[in-house]
């Protein structure tokens, strides 16, 4: 007989621990599955050099137990790789979380049995194939967990070294002296070059498109902890009803385009001394007004061209075919700074396409770029990835098939035809606009609420009706397509994946806004969910 459990809970990032440690809670036979050796997720794979948050930590950390908080010291206001991943294992430690985790074991399928209300899931490890069944399957996959690993002709010819940044090895990598190339400028090869420019020999960037960043001002974290922790709670509930998860002051919002441009230049200018990702959160026009966002998106090229010594360097850095902040934008610690060394030279893929990789390193417009190690930043099938990755079948229905055309949602938690799924910042909710930590603890709580709920009313079956995930889908495209988002070739659309689908993932209305539906809808007796 298969093992059953209440909840099989997949992957044991941030997502996935928080999960366990509710359920367990509230007496739940759980069991996560997870297919590194360890727990943290994003910060347990992306291990290359400079990796760190944008967002501060003292909002990037859970907050739903005070004591937690009170007790985790962080030593610089955006924290980096390594420090997050020792959060990650203390909270492992702090709530005894391994001892309900597979580790290296990955889960390849799920199928639904109308019968019995239960998944029967299959999965693989060294040891070879196990299959249990779990009454709810809670997918904590990550939204950016599936790399995008581009090919490129000749790759195995060359005679260097190879590296992604999304499973860069533990152990790091000595780059001093060498000749090194990255590929891929958005957050993860921005961090990396700034990170590796200062030890290596030579350092070659080839960029397809340029990003906006905002300076982190990074610095220690210990006035900011001062200050935040007496009133810990309150400042967390305050970022839980934000728009983005983490707050901005942008209580009261102007618009931009019926503002003294005088004004908007000061507040750009505070913006851009503050530092990180609130820079576009003064004004409320900014994603929704094209000439707006062409303010904003000058001033950010003016901060370029000032950093930049050598203009025509500057110009190529410029991001210009697509609106301000309808890509995440990166927080640089010196990144534009990086192109005034000497020994670093940036070449321009929209004027000289990558042809291929020879022996000795990277050929592009006919020129070769002989390195000793090249470093690819390109990026994630982003929000559906992992999700798509596992066969969840219910009968004939498969859910990456439902999705061929982009994912179909109700409240990014659930999808009709699959009863019981439950998927942890999913897309079609607010996720990857927001501070990360701020929605996974909402989806998580709100889950554990969903199965007490269940279990309260002796009820073992939940899948949303047709209608409501039609509505919801529709809404979602709805305000997408009030701001310039669709505009960019970007991630949340899909469009970094030959093939995918292009429609744009997220849920665009705010977390705070997003926070008011979810809690809503549960406090109704989960209206739009048939329940059984
Ligand atoms: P993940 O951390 O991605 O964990 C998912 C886990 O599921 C992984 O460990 C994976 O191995 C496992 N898994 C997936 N599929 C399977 C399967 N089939 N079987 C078994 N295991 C599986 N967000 C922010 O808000 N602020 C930031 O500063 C920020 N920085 C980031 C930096 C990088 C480099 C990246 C890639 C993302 C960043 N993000 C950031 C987003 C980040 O992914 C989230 O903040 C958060 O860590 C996600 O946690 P999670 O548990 O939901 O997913
Ligand atoms: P990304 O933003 O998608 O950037 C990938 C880069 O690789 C882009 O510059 C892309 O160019 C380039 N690229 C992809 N395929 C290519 C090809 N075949 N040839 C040449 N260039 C190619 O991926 P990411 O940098 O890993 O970041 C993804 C997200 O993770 C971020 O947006 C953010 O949400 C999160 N993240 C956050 C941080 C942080 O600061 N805390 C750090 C890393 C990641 P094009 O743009 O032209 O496609």
């Amino acid at each position: 007989m298969a093992q059953h459990y209440d909840a099989l809970v997949i992957g044991a990032g941030f997502s996935g621990m928080y999960q366990l440690i509710r359920l367990r809670e509230q007496g739940f036979s759980t069991r996560v599955v997870e297919k590194g050796t360890g727990v943290g997720g994003t910060w347990y794979w992306n291990r290359y050099p400079g990796a760190r948050v944008d967002i501060e930590s003292v909002e990037y950390s859970y907050s739903f137990d005070d004591a937690l908080q009170q007790e985790w010291d962080w030593s610089e206001r955006y924290a980096a790789q390594p420090e997050i991943l020792r959060y990650a294992e203390h909270v492992a430690d702090r709530y005894d979380l391994r001892r309900d985790i597979s580790f290296e074991t990955s889960v390849e399928k799920a199928v639904w049995d109308e019968e019995s209300d239960r998944w029967t899931v299959t999965m693989l490890s060294a040891e070879g194939s196990e299959t249990v069944t779990a009454s709810y399957v809670i997918a904590a996959t990550g939204c950016l967990s599936m790399p995008s690993r581009p090919h490129f002709e000749g790759m195995d010819d060359f005679e260097g070294e190879t590296y992604w940044t999304s499973s860069y090895p533990r152990e790091g990598v000595d780059l001093t002296d060498k000749r090194v190339a990255v590929i891929g400028t958005g957050s993860s090869g921005l961090q990396t070059i700034t990170a590796i420019a200062p030890v290596v020999g030579e350092l070659t960037v080839f960029q397809r498109t340029p990003s906006y960043a905002v300076p982190a001002h990074n610095g220690p974290e210990a006035d900011r902890l001062r200050e935040v922790r007496p009133q810990y709670p309150a400042f967390r509930e305050l970022s839980a009803l934000s728009p983005l998860g983490f707050q901005c002051g942008e209580d009261n919002p102007r618009v931009m385009m019926e503002t003294d441009p005088v004004d908007v230049r000061a507040e750009l200018d505070r913006r851009w001394a503050v530092g990180g990702l609130c820079f576009n959160s003064g004004f409320e026009d900014t994603l929704r007004d094209q000439a707006a966002n062409d303010l904003a998106a000058e001033y950010v090229r003016d901060q370029i061209r000032a950093k930049v010594k050598d203009p025509e360097v500057a110009e190529k850095l410029c991001p210009t075919t697509y609106p301000i902040a309808s890509k995440r934008m990166c927080v640089d610690t010196g990144y534009f700074e990086v192109y005034n060394q000497d020994n670093v030279s940036l070449v321009d893929l929209q004027e000289t396409p990558i042809e291929r990789f020879s022996a000795k390193g990277v050929v592009a417009g006919g020129t070769e770029y002989e390195v000793d190690v090249i470093i690819l930043a390109t990026g994630f099938d982003a929000m559906t990835g992992a999700l798509n990755a596992i066969e969840f079948r219910n009968g004939e229905q498969v859910l990456s098939e439902k999705w061929e055309h982009g994912p179909r949602t109700y409240l990014g938690l659930m999808s009709v035809g699959f009863p019981n799924l439950l998927t942890v910042t999913g897309p079609q909710s607010p996720s990857v606009l927001s501070n990360m930590m701020t929605s996974i603890e909402y989806h998580v709580d709100w889950i554990t609420r969903l199965l007490q709920a269940q279990r309260a009313e002796g009820l073992t079956r939940i899948e949303p009706r047709p209608e409501a995930e039609d509505n919801w889908v529709n809404t979602t495209n709805d305000l997408a397509d009030l701001t310039l988002m669709p505009q960019a070739s970007s991630w949340y659309m899909g469009a970094n994946i030959p093939g995918k689908q292009r429609v744009f993932m997220p849920f665009i209305g705010g977390v705070g806004a997003y926070k008011q539906i979810g809690d809503g809808i549960a406090t109704v007796g989960y209206h739009g969910f048939d329940r059984a």
